[in-house]
């Protein structure tokens, strides 16, 4: 059965998380595998060629990708690249007539993301974002407890993700603004942005933030180093949030009118750990990705948006956006 068949799936840019997170999973995958590559490093083929078994004929640079519309392996383009660089290339994959799996964050600007999703709709095409943490026990149990008012009504969250990457050595794109788009909210923060709203189920209606010290002037001139918001929701509920390049955080708790919990680790790779009012939650840490991939690619061959579609990267590209503006006022309440 034709429907049946798995998917062909190209990375590009072979960096840190398609080396060490995406190719290793698309070992594991059964909807999808790894087909083929598009890379501006000729030194990295070979290595790829072989650990993957790819052909020559699924090998790409950026300056050929669009003769990937002739390539019948390729079912799905999965952009890894520098936060900036996804418009362009989520664009050129539509036009190709590929499925599309964007990374997180969608693009760097409200403008870009909202082009990748006409592109994607113009060329009947599909968009998903890279947001793993929906395929995976521990936030799919936060969603459950929030959406579904296991410990009735959410009263208020606590949501922050921040990882010092000035005890490693940075990628340099991350501290360019061009590039990345911002620093730690924009890589981090994003997903205690989402962590917020899939607790609640529901967009925020308001959002105030400032921007933290910058300690470490070094690394920080461009980015942000920090910055902490409290997202609004329509009964008054509010999330905090911090993250930051320069410190460790990494939960997602709520305080609900009967019951509490708490996930943290909530956004790591690997081990999660969680506790309730009611105790220990105990699940399985998984490797995200894969089920993460074989989610998107089964509704792909369904001709469905995945459950984290490109209008949810859009959503929040709108709420990230509002918290800089809000940051960039001095902390003024953004609508
Ligand atoms: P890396 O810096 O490790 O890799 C980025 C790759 O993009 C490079 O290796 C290079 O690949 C390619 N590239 C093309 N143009 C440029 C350029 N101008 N500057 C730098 N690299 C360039 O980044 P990550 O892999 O950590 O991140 C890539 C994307 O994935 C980001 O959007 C990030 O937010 C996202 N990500 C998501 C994670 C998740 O958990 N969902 C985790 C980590 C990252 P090549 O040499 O092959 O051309």
């Amino acid at each position: 059965n034709n429907n049946r068949k798995q998917l062909g799936i190209a990375l590009v840019g072979l960096g840190g998380y398609s080396t060490n997170q995406l190719a290793p999973a698309l070992q594991e995958t059964e909807n999808c595998y790894l087909a083929g590559i598009v890379t501006g490093t000729p030194s990295k083929i070979d290595d790829w060629k072989k650990k993957y078994d790819i052909p020559d004929k699924n090998v790409y640079n950026y300056e050929n990708f669009d003769e990937i519309a002739n390539n019948d392996d390729i079912d799905i383009v999965y952009v890894v690249l520098p936060n900036a660089l996804h418009a362009e290339y989520v664009i050129r994959a539509a036009k190709a007539k590929k499925h599309v799996i964007c990374e997180k964050p969608m693009a760097t600007n409200v403008e870009d993301a909202k082009r990748m999703l006409d592109a994607c709709n113009e060329n009947g095409v599909q968009l998903a974002i890279g947001y793993r943490l929906h395929f995976e026990p521990y936030n799919k149990r936060v969603m459950e407890l929030g959406q579904q008012q296991v410990f009735g009504k959410v009263k208020s969250i606590t949501a922050n993700n921040s990882s010092d990457m000035t005890s490693k050595k940075p990628n340099l794109w991350r501290l360019d603004k061009e590039l990345a788009g911002g620093g730690s909210l924009m890589d981090l923060g994003i997903y205690a942005v989402q962590g917020a709203v899939y607790t609640m189920g529901e967009k925020p209606v308001a959002v105030a933030a400032k921007y933290g010290e910058v300690t470490k002037p070094t690394f920080f001139h461009d980015v942000e180093q920090s910055i902490n918001w409290e997202l609004e929701f329509e009964d008054g509920v509010k999330a905090k949030s911090n993250s930051s390049y320069a410190e460790e955080q990494n939960e997602l708790s709520a305080e609900a009118e009967n019951g509490w919990w708490n996930v943290s680790p909530a956004y790591a790779y690997e081990g999660k750990k969680g506790e309730t009012s009611e105790g220990e939650m105990d699940y399985p840490n998984i490797f995200e990705q894969v089920n993460q991939m074989d989610s998107q690619a089964e509704s792909f061959r369904n001709s469905e948006k995945s459950i984290v579609p490109g209008e949810m990267g859009l959503r929040d590209m709108k709420i990230l956006m509002a918290i800089y503006e809000s940051a960039n006022a001095g902390g003024e309440r953004v609508v």
